[in-house]
């Protein structure tokens, strides 16, 4: 729907007011200029003048890229990401940069060095992480569709804490030219959007093979195209939801068999390890990643040191946060010389036998649901969730990203005045089944707007 109150290249002057107004209670963007890189984009194509936000880890030319750290704080973009590039030959816009979690590291937007992030629900929560910036801004109205990168799952847990939609597609399937490196063999780019329908346009025009990035597949199509009729349910064992979540829950179960659709409950042993494993293979790939950050070549240098390895170390000292150099350290004890087979190989065994255990259950089913996360979006700073109980929260999220299937977090109720999401994973390359089920739940419990939300078209 579009109406003249809410087509920005009629009326610029009252989006950029209702951008401003909600910018001074959410936070979401690092940068925004609607005109700035708006020479970039086709005139005419599917996406023609929708305006759109990136995640401050993807290179787009005209804007900087920090990643969220101060290692990389006034950095321009030298290029911008094929990802990116599609959206604007297909007529999209960048209008800005959106805040994260400093190097997509955490699940709250907490950790970005630059500035807090809330939750358009309710300003005194977070909007989750890392793609908080990106979620938040959709969520507001700002734009009808915003980039994320999801590792271990930064696209999904942040759109289902502000009610709207969290992609990540198979692993390999959208190029990563051009989006900063966390932990390479989970890192998948996503899409946060307000519709199933806006979801699956942008995926569609990012996803193909890319020559700039030689982990990318081409895409094979859907085998079944992309039929629904059996779903396995996680069973969630007593008391690991909090109650909004569990009830939000069976609500999902409820629709679902009212449906029609054939449930089977599932447990899947391996959930048990799968976030040990993702923070050992996750940290051990960062600390090799991030080892390019040297304070010598582009980014934030220190004045404190008198040769080029004593720059180098207080460049890192000052430059990353505390939870990055957590991540180093962690990723350099896994990955210390002789210790390699005790945790980074053993790890990686884990997560083949866990991929296999979900290629068995979908020889049985079409999908596989379960929650997003334990909570709602939970309270800024450590009162509700602490750093290391976040950690452990990310059990939903991150078997995706270790098997490297796509997943897809749908918004599923509104409980106690927060939006709460349910997820969904389907075989590789079977994205079809995803949109389809989500589709069918849109039309039963579309994604709600908080008050005062509009939705802005063009640009
Ligand atoms: N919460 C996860 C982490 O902190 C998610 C990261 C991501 O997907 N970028 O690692």
């Amino acid at each position: 729907m579009q109406d003249k109150d809410t087509n920005i290249s009629q009326n610029t002057d009252s989006y950029l007011k209702y951008v401003n107004d909600w910018e001074q209670k959410i936070g979401s963007f690092l940068e925004f200029d609607i005109e700035r890189t708006k020479g970039f984009s086709k005139l005419e194509g599917p996406l023609a003048g929708i305006p759109f936000g990136v995640k401050d880890n993807f290179a787009v030319e005209g804007f900087d890229i920090t990643c969220g750290s101060k290692i990389l704080k006034g950095v321009a973009a030298p290029y911008t990401a094929t990802s990116v590039a599609k959206l604007q030959d297909a007529g999209a816009v960048v209008v800005g940069k959106t805040n994260l979690d400093a190097f997509g590291m955490g699940s709250s937007t907490d950790n970005s060095a630059f500035k807090v992030t809330n939750n358009p629900w309710d300003t005194e929560r977070v909007a989750g992480g890392s793609s908080g910036g990106s979620a938040a801004a959709v969520a507001a109205g700002l734009v009808p569709f915003a980039l994320g990168s999801d590792t271990g799952g930064s696209v999904r847990q942040p759109a289902s804490f502000c009610g709207v939609y969290g992609f990540k597609p198979t692993y390999g399937v959208v190029s990563r030219y051009g989006l900063t490196a966390y932990a390479s063999s989970l890192d998948v780019v996503g899409v946060i959007a307000g519709t199933v329908e806006m979801t699956r346009t942008v995926f569609d025009i990012m996803k193909g093979q890319d020559i700039k990035d030689n982990t990318s597949v081409k895409h094979p199509g859907s085998r079944n195209n992309g039929d629904v009729k059996k779903i396995a349910v996680l069973k969630v064992e007593d008391g690991s939801l909090s109650k909004d979540v569990e009830d939000s829950y069976s609500k999902s179960i409820k629709r679902l068999e009212k449906l029609g659709f054939e449930i089977n409950y599932i447990d899947l042993p391996s959930f048990e390890y799968v976030v040990p494993v993702y923070y050992t293979i996750a940290t051990a790939e960062a600390s090799a990643n991030l080892a390019r950050y040297n304070g010598l070549r582009y980014g934030y240098r220190s004045k404190n040191g008198n040769n080029p390895g004593e720059i180098m170390q207080s460049s890192r000292d000052e430059g990353f946060g505390d939870e990055v150099k957590l991540r180093i350290l962690l990723g350099t004890y896994v990955l210390r010389s002789g210790f390699q087979d005790q945790f980074y190989h053993k790890a990686q065994k884990i997560r083949t036998a866990m991929r296999n255990e979900f290629d068995k259950i979908f020889e049985l089913v079409d999908l596989i649901m379960m929650p997003v996360f334990p909570t709602a979006a939970f309270k800024h700073g450590s009162t509700d969730l602490d750093p290391f109980q976040q950690k452990v929260a990310d059990l939903y999220t991150c078997a995706a990203n270790l098997t490297g299937l796509p997943a897809f977090a749908v918004p599923s109720s509104i409980e106690n005045g927060l939006p709460v999401g349910v997820q969904f994973t389907a075989p590789a390359f079977e994205e079809d089944r995803l949109f389809n089920i989500a589709e069918v739940l849109e039309a039963e419990f579309p994604s709600q707007s908080v008050e005062g939300v509009k939705n802005w078209s063009k640009v």
